[in-house]
């Protein structure tokens, strides 16, 4: 398959270049400067086939139109909305995505971004690196265990998050469209009444045109003075200026937060706040993770040249 160009948008994973490369001409389109990509794409128009996309960079109407030849868009990740999927149906280009092998790592990451938030370990291990621990004791800490946990969005990392908070005895209640039906948590209608009724608000639905900001202020207000926010769907479901204002005004308790609205900007508001925890969106940053969601990406095109049914596909 040497003939056939994998243009790739982002750096996200070192040993899925390395895969790509034993089957493809692959194209790094990053290593490029902005102005250069479009001559670039052009030049390559020919034999750029597939793009391996992901939850960075994905792939937009113009860059559709450069591409005469495409085929597949294969993401490495489950969030496709960095993907003109319009685009892709209209001109009969394949999307497939990363989805269930990243479940686990990403519902433990929510976990341990509420204990880290509400027991401050990042504050306590920075305490004890600092030598403060020889001039008295650290500040004294909130509970997760029994605390009632709202969960936006009950799919598959929603549903693990549900699992895992279960073991902490917290009682779990959720909004999304639908109400599911093998579980026996608390369905809620209305994201407000859900966030005003539990102390920890997990965000775990998928980002589109309608879930685009379904945080925010007034939602935010309702989780309250004592609610903690944890964010690993991605950073655009967070109106995250009204996050801001809240946490400083302290009219939200605290936040864990692996995915911001401009990603690598973080707003400098936060920084100064010992009430929150900060990630640079490392939901599904584990090698065992990241070498399943290569491997799936690999699988799919092999799949897709191959004429055979593709493993996950979106399109
Ligand atoms: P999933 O199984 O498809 O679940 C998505 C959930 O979103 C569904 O339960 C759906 O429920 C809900 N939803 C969709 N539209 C909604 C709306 N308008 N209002 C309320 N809920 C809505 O996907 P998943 O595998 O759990 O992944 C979820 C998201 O996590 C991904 O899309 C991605 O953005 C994010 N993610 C982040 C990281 C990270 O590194 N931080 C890693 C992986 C994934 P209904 O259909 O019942 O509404």
């Amino acid at each position: 398959m040497n003939q056939i160009s994998v243009l790739m948008t982002y750096p996200m994973f070192t040993n899925l270049e390395k895969l790509l490369e034993k089957h493809y001409n692959l194209l790094r389109l990053w290593e490029l400067k902005d102005h250069e990509q479009e001559h670039f794409l052009k030049a390559n128009a020919d034999t750029i086939k597939a793009v391996v996309a992901c939850a960075e960079a994905g792939i937009n109407k113009k860059m559709i139109n450069l591409l005469p030849r495409l085929e597949i868009v294969s993401t490495f990740s489950v969030g496709y909305d960095k993907i003109d999927l319009i685009k892709c149906r209209e001109r009969g280009v394949k999307v497939t995505n990363t989805p269930d092998v990243v479940t686990e790592d990403v519902a433990d990451l929510a976990i341990a971004l509420a204990l880290s938030t509400l027991r401050k370990i990042c504050g306590a291990d920075g305490f004890v690196r600092k030598g403060l621990w020889k001039m008295g004791d650290f500040c004294i800490s909130t509970k997760l265990s029994g605390k009632s946990v709202g969960i936006v969005g009950l799919g598959r990392i929603g549903s693990a998050i549900a699992k895992r908070a279960e073991a902490f005895n917290c009682p779990v209640s959720y909004y999304s469209r639908s109400r599911k039906l093998n579980n026996d948590y608390k369905y809620y209608t209305n994201i407000i009444d859900l966030a005003a009724n539990c102390q920890i608000l997990f965000v775990a639905c998928a980002l589109t045109e309608e879930t685009r900001y379904i945080i925010n202020r007034e939602v935010l207000d309702a989780l309250g003075r004592e609610g903690i926010l944890i964010n690993i769907g991605r950073g655009l479901h967070v109106e995250e200026s009204e996050l801001v204002s809240a946490l400083l005004d302290g009219r939200l308790g605290g936040a864990g937060i692996d995915v911001f609205e401009n990603e690598p900007d973080v707003p400098d508001q936060l920084f100064g706040l010992d009430n929150v925890v900060l990630l640079p969106h490392v939901g599904t940053s584990t090698m065992e993770t990241c070498t399943e969601m290569a491997d799936l990406v690999i699988k799919n095109l092999e799949a897709h040249f191959k004429n055979e049914p593709l493993l996950t596909p979106v399109l």
